[in-house]
């Protein structure tokens, strides 16, 4: 099944996705006691919706190095323990909503695309061989991250924490297999990355288990997944686009986006 949310007629609804067309749901996903079961209402053609966000999280919980060949890039040993951070809900945009590049702050913004899982009850402490009914489905995140901020500031709130840096969708997946997709991103139409989520270092399930033994994670809360090898910059004009197997492709435009006022008058 695939979720997602949309507006039509000015209207916000969830709706699952069948070919070429979205069906409105009454069913919230992220609802205690959701069954797994929608009630389909009524259609609309999807070429005539706009398709936002598929869910509005409360935290994402973003894992660092956790593909060997990325580790290797930036030269740094592997992990013994999922390397975690937070990117704030308000960075959070949709399918074809723009990715505001900072100018103001930085010089280097760089898409990151990755397998987000999207969290469908409550979970505390889950261990990993259950972790799997915690999960609602699967989403296409970009990671997008101010790599000289990355450095310069050590931890990695600024640099992944600006508004329009999480574009999320363009829809939770409730089937796919999440231990075998291929995580693809293009860059103004020309492949980037390419790799398989069986090369992560920790899978899904275990960091279901490590993040709830940290934080309780709340429905529609998303871990992202970390990173495959062959990130790199973006500069406005340019459009990026995730693509996940059985997900669909997250497509976002760079503009630019220098701060209105002065940060310091
Ligand atoms: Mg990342």
């Amino acid at each position: 099944m695939k979720l997602c949310r949309f507006s039509s007629g000015g209207k916000t609804s969830f709706g699952v996705i069948e070919g070429e067309s979205v069906f409105e749901i009454k069913d919230d996903p992220f609802a205690p006691g959701f069954s797994g079961k929608v009630t389909k209402g009524a259609g609309h053609k999807l070429a005539d919706v706009r398709l936002l966000a598929p869910v509005l999280p409360s935290k994402i919980v973003a894992i660092g190095l956790n593909y060997k060949a990325h580790a290797a890039e930036f030269g740094k040993p592997l992990p013994e323990e999922p390397m975690i951070f937070i990117k704030p809900s308000t960075a959070v945009i949709g399918p074809e909503d723009e990715i505001v590049y900072p100018a103001h702050m930085s010089h280097r913004v760089d898409y990151e695309g990755e397998l987000g899982l999207v969290i469908g009850k409550r979970a505390k402490e889950v261990l990993a061989k259950d972790a799997a009914e915690f999960i609602l489905g699967y989403t296409c995140v970009n990671d997008v991250t101010a790599r000289d901020l990355q450095g310069k500031d050590i931890q990695y709130t600024r640099a992944k924490g600006f508004d329009t840096f999480a574009p999320v969708g363009p829809v939770i997946d409730t089937a796919i297999d999440p231990l075998d997709v291929t995580i693809h991103t293009y860059l103004n139409g020309q492949m980037k990355q390419n790799t398989s989520s069986k090369d992560m270092i920790f899978d899904v399930f275990q960091l279901v288990s490590f993040v709830s033994h940290v934080m309780t994670l709340l429905p529609g809360d998303i871990i992202t997944t970390g990173t495959p090898s062959g990130i790199g910059k973006m500069r406005p004009g340019d459009v990026v686009e995730v693509r996940i197997d059985g997900i669909g492709n997250l497509r976002n435009k760079v503009v630019d986006g220098r701060a209105s006022r002065k940060l310091w008058e």
